[in-house]
């Protein structure tokens, strides 16, 4: 009985909604305030950065009008919504400014944002809602991102179940591609299959470089200590299993029309995100490494920027 009036009254919020147009308020939105979906399913906080964070899988809510899932993975990627919580402030510290956050708040077992819609909800018309909305939350950030700076970079945020430290970056192209050559990966095919194809195109730095050369994020995090691949250390994985990137990567970190470039990271347990201290030195030197990555390939310093 109760799903039903929960249902009633969320198809009631849900017409009142799309009669106002907007899923966010009209007024002005403040960068740093936090804005939920229908249901509270959804968090998004808005920005002022040319950031977007995501975290789909580090929800906790199991609530008992949307049904559960029992198809394809289950479980929550533990601590990644304090992680990217953390990774936001420490941006803020250092910038004065804000990234745009969104998170799934419902547990895995509910809703996987991160699949075509099908697999994600499983038959759920609440999940589905609740689905619409993560990415059309997702869509005003870049949106609004793109009308602001012109360009902007997304990252997806998971954690992996593999014991040995290893932190994965995907970039969409498939731990077999990663066996290739430098110079065989310049080739424009990888490129447009690639999360950084937008920038690929104006660097100054060939498509390889950006992917796991000096100037790639994995040479950033390398250099400050953690295990990360790829890099110019580990250009490759050492097996097949390797995590080049999902749904929201392809959906969201590839948007030519907003001129945007992403990537997923998949983050380790022990050592990054086993406890508060970890995650934060986790999220200082990984600031660090997204500043420095965007000043030297967006040209936009973001620790200097006028209001
Ligand atoms: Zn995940």
């Amino acid at each position: 009985m109760i799903r039903y009036i929960v249902a009633l009254l969320f198809a009631v919020t849900l017409v009142f909604t799309q009669g106002k147009g907007e899923l966010l308020p009209d007024s002005c939105l403040i960068p740093g305030q936090s804005y939920f979906s229908t249901g509270g399913y959804s968090e998004y906080v808005h920005g002022n950065l040319p950031i977007v964070l995501t975290a789909p899988h580090g929800g906790y809510d199991k609530p008992e009008e949307i049904n559960d899932r029992t198809r394809s993975a289950l479980n929550q990627d533990i601590r990644t919504m304090e992680l990217t919580r953390e990774l936001s402030k420490r941006i803020y510290e250092v910038t004065g400014k804000y990234p745009y956050v969104i998170i799934n708040k419902l547990h895995r077992i509910k809703l996987d944002p991160n699949r075509e819609k099908e697999v994600a909800i499983q038959g759920d018309s609440l999940a589905g809602l609740a689905y619409d909305e993560f990415h059309e939350l997702i869509e005003i950030a870049e949106k609004d991102v793109y009308a602001n700076w012109g360009t902007g970079f997304y990252i997806d945020i998971h954690a992996h179940p593999y014991k040995d430290r290893r932190i994965e970056l995907g970039y969409l192209l498939e731990a077999e591609l990663l066996f290739f050559s430098d110079e065989e990966l310049n080739d424009d095919l990888f490129v447009e299959k690639s999360s950084l194809k937008n920038l690929a195109k104006i660097s100054e730095y060939s498509f390889a470089e950006l992917l796991r050369g000096e100037v790639s994020i994995g040479a950033l995090l390398e250099n400050k200590g953690w295990p990360v691949l790829p890099s110019p250390k580990k250009p490759k994985p050492k097996d097949q299993f390797f995590f080049s990137g999902g749904y929201n990567t392809v959906v969201h970190g590839t948007k030519s029309e907003y001129n945007f470039n992403g990537m997923q990271i998949e983050t380790y347990w022990d050592g990054l995100r086993d406890t508060d201290e970890n995650i934060r030195k986790f999220c200082v030197d990984y600031t660090d490494v997204i500043i420095e990555f965007m000043k030297r390939h967006y040209k936009i310093d973001l620790t200097n920027l006028s209001e």
